[in-house]
């Protein structure tokens, strides 16, 4: 070890935000309250989106979105193998059956040309999915357009897992907006862009989808006569009349939420300098460095390396060993979800999406967060260039 350690991501706090976390908490609300719709609005409105919705997390953000989309039991839902977890199991939750798409080789997202190819094959089959949920992989925004105009041929609802996403741009417009989508999902989970500490967001442009997924977050309940099955018992009446969960923010997260935006393209935009000193600085080595398609402004979310196969005398594993060793907390992203021993157990196998077993056999998270210092970085570097 030759220095503190460094972990591959970590949140960026300002004197700024916990001062406005402190406001809440010698305000009237702590649980959801002004400051949530406050919330609400500046992300929706930096996206350019009617509506947001915020949540406990993005895990519990996916589940009411794949709710309000109406999936269910009997249904599929296809996702990415190249994600975390809660990608798939948000579909397991409602009760209908998961299955990947393999990924493109160079951004490391859904590929469009897989989903073509199995989009036909299910039409054939009778299998159709009804929801797909692309992940906008290391903060590079998927082939919207591409997957968009399938969800119009096909039928199926698009929910973007934008959880490294906030912050980044498709085709020069906000990640978020929902321009191919029915809705997205961002996480404010520390490693992420900003932080609430746990918390997660949908948004959405449609009024149904919206009122659907503010009754989800609270209960199922309602305060619209106009929705009740029965006659208003007096001004306290409510009336659940569906089965939602207590996925609610407080306003005390959600005044940091507040906060961390208006450093939000300050955090992106350290995120892209640091990336490209990484992309200068590792050209040399035996690595594949991430590539950006033209059409997207990545936010960053992290910077993966794959070692290149045949070129380095080391096993991933004992790279990744090594760096640890010298105190550089490198992580990787992902385990592909379906070799997971729980979906496994549902049927898939290695060899199912080669793609993405091949890219995690040799990727490597460096650290990369927007209050990395250059000296830190250098670090990575040098330790990396010795390693190697
Ligand atoms: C972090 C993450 C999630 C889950 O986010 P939480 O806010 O921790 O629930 C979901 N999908 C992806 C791709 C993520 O990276």
């Amino acid at each position: 070890m030759n220095g503190p350690p460094i972990p591959y991501g970590r949140q960026s706090i300002s004197q700024a935000d916990i001062q406005a976390v402190v406001d809440v908490l010698s305000s009237d609300w702590l649980t959801q309250g002004p400051t949530v719709e406050r919330f609400e609005q500046t992300v929706a409105g930096y996206c350019g989106t009617a509506h947001g919705v915020a949540v406990n997390s993005a895990t519990s953000a996916l589940h009411i979105a794949c709710l309000a989309a109406g999936i269910g039991p009997g249904d599929i839902l296809w996702t990415s193998p190249n994600t975390f977890v809660a990608s798939a199991n948000c579909g397991l939750y409602c009760g209908a059956t998961v299955d990947f798409v393999d990924i493109d080789s160079r951004t490391y997202n859904m590929s469009v040309e897989r989903l073509e190819e199995k989009l036909e094959q299910a039409e054939r089959d009778g299998k159709l999915p009804k929801v797909v949920i692309p992940v906008h992989f290391a903060g590079q925004p998927c082939d919207m357009e591409a997957i968009g105009r399938l969800a119009g041929r096909y039928g199926f609802t698009v929910i973007e897992d934008a959880s490294h996403a906030i912050g980044g741009r498709y085709k020069n417009e906000p990640v978020g907006n929902c321009r191919h989508s029915a809705m997205t999902v961002f996480s404010f989970h520390p490693v992420k862009i900003i932080t609430t500490g746990e918390g997660g967001m949908v948004l959405t442009n449609s009024p149904e989808l919206h009122e659907r997924l503010l009754r989800l977050r609270s209960h199922g309940i309602t305060r619209d006569p106009a929705l009740m099955a029965g006659e208003s018992h007096g001004p306290w009446y409510y009336e659940q009349i569906e089965l939602g969960f207590n996925y609610r923010m407080t306003d005390i997260q959600a005044a940091l939420g507040v906060s961390q935006m208006t450093r939000l393209d300050e955090f992106v935009k350290r995120r892209h300098q640091l990336a490209e000193r990484y992309d200068e600085a590792l050209a040399e080595l035996p690595l594949t460095l991430p590539w950006q398609h033209p059409d997207t402004w990545s936010a960053f979310h992290l910077y993966v390396v794959r070692l290149n196969p045949g070129t380095i005398r080391k096993s991933r594993r004992q790279v990744f060993e090594d760096l640890r060793g010298r105190g550089l907390l490198v992580n990787i992203h992902y385990i592909p979800v379906h070799t997971q021993p729980f979906y496994r157990a549902t049927g898939f196998a290695d060899g199912d999406f080669p793609e993405s077993e091949r890219y995690y056999r040799e990727a490597i998270t460096l650290p990369l967060y927007a209050g990395l210092a250059e000296g830190d970085q250098d670090r990575v570097i040098t330790t990396l260039r010795e390693i190697l």
